[in-house]
């Protein structure tokens, strides 16, 4: 028998219809033996999300206004969809318990905890499996960074001993304590990636509300193809369009692992989605390229100094002042006396006079000027690996729609090339390119 691991996600369980859905999806496939819930999300477009609501309990309690409805307009959610299923399990006792937390002062952290914590019990009970809560089995340090090794430990030795089980997504503890810490936003997806670690699965399969990853933004291109393949590289290329799918830092511990994610829809379950997995050398690629994706708001500060090239640590000085202001860098190409680096216009937060002149009084350069308003597209694909004339397709697909190239860049590795155009430019791109190779 094999073993899967499988994520549902806000979208997933936010009623009974969706409930019952996913337990179809589990009961017919009996390799499912761990399943990580989300906390209930939207069922309808102005509906909130569990987690929203509990977030806001904790910040109503902290300016000293009432939360007792909105607590139990959380507890009335659960309890409702809990007889509707029914399902016997009983809140009474945990609302206690998160009412008496919140008076003692509990963290935000603790508060939105509480909707994956309930949610687990609740369908562990619906589904007949064992409840596993993650705190204590997922740990971080006191900084919050999540610590692989002990948690990959805990959560193997303790699953040995459950068959079929349902844990809650999104939290654990920091070590030695009983306190609570969350991943960021949308951080169940990590949690079933550590626990497919832990258990070391066949598949993660990740259920939510999409068929998998498309190959561009319908938004912006009409019927985009979807992907059905994808290595672990090839999305990280493209991590501006796989946020709102799939958590960024999902994909570290399966890759670790080598165990393949599949994205699969809950209300389309046939639809095969997207398998992410490692990449085989020898496999053929029909098409040259996997995806499209791209990002608006980047400034590019490009530094021009004469024979800079033959002066050690000039690159490094520049880091430097980055690193000082906090300040991460997309890119930085470069030219044998020049150097740009291209920051996000979030990471800048209104500082780019201050970060000019902190470069034109560290560097001393004979030349430095600033782009702002540049958007960045990656087009990502191993089809392009060692095949001629792809980067001339691609320019002269810009070219033919009349777009200004700014910025070109390809990795050594042959599997991107990311362009730079003003963001008045960023759709047209991203479909003339579309239509250059889809
Ligand atoms: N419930 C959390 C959120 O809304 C975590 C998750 O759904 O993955 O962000």
């Amino acid at each position: 028998m094999g073993v899967k691991v499988a994520k549902f996600g806000g979208s997933s369980v936010a009623d009974v219809i969706q409930i019952k859905k996913m337990k179809e999806i589990i009961q017919g496939d009996p390799d499912i033996r761990y399943v990580i819930v989300s906390a209930p999300g939207k069922r309808f477009d102005e509906d909130n999300k569990i987690t929203d609501l509990l977030y806001l309990c904790h910040t109503h309690k902290e300016h000293k206004l009432p939360y007792e409805q909105l607590l139990q307009v959380v507890h009335d959610r659960f309890t409702v969809t809990a007889v509707n299923l029914g399902a016997t399990v009983d809140f009474s006792q945990d609302f206690d318990d998160i009412k008496d937390a919140l008076e003692k002062g509990c963290s935000s952290d603790y508060m939105a905890s509480r909707g994956e914590y309930l949610n687990a019990k609740l369908i562990a009970a619906y589904l007949g499996f064992d409840f596993v809560d993650s705190a204590q089995l997922i740990v971080f340090d006191e900084k919050g960074k999540l610590l692989d090794e002990e948690t990959n430990e805990a959560l193997s030795s303790e699953l040995k001993k459950h068959d079929y089980a349902v844990i809650p997504g999104f939290y654990g503890t920091v070590k030695g304590g009983d306190d609570i810490k969350t991943f960021t936003r949308g951080g169940s997806d990590i949690t079933g990636s550590i626990v497919a670690r832990a258990v070391d699965a066949d598949v993660y399969e990740n259920w939510t509300d999409v068929s998998g990853f498309l190959m561009a933004d319908p938004r912006i291109v009409d019927n985009p193809k979807p992907i059905h393949e994808i290595s672990y590289k090839e999305l990280r290329e493209l991590s501006y369009m796989g946020a709102s799918v799939l958590h960024e830092d999902a994909i570290h511990p399966a890759r670790i692992a080598n165990i393949p994610i599949n994205i699969k829809n809950t209300n389309f379950p046939n639809d095969p989605g997207t398998v992410i997995k490692a990449h085989h050398e020898d496999k053929e690629y029909n098409d040259i390229i996997t995806g499209i994706a791209g990002k608006k708001d980047f400034t590019v500060i490009a530094i021009y100094k004469n024979m800079m090239v033959r002066e050690r640590g000039y690159v490094r000085r520049i880091l430097g002042i980055l690193e000082d202001f906090d300040c991460n860098f997309e890119h930085i190409p470069s030219g044998i006396d020049t150097v740009s680096v291209v920051v996000s216009n979030k990471d800048l937060d209104g500082r780019l006079d201050e970060l000019m002149e902190a470069f034109t009084k560290q560097l001393e350069p004979d030349n430095i000027e600033c782009f702002e308003n540049m958007s960045l597209i990656a087009t990502v694909g191993y089809g392009m690996n060692r095949r001629k004339g792809v980067a001339a397709k691609l320019l002269s697909a810009l070219a033919d729609a009349d777009i200004n190239l700014r910025m070109i860049e390809q990795g050594s590795s042959e599997i991107n090339i990311i362009v730079g155009v003003e963001n008045k430019d960023f759709e047209p791109a991203i479909r003339a390119i579309y239509n250059a190779f889809a």
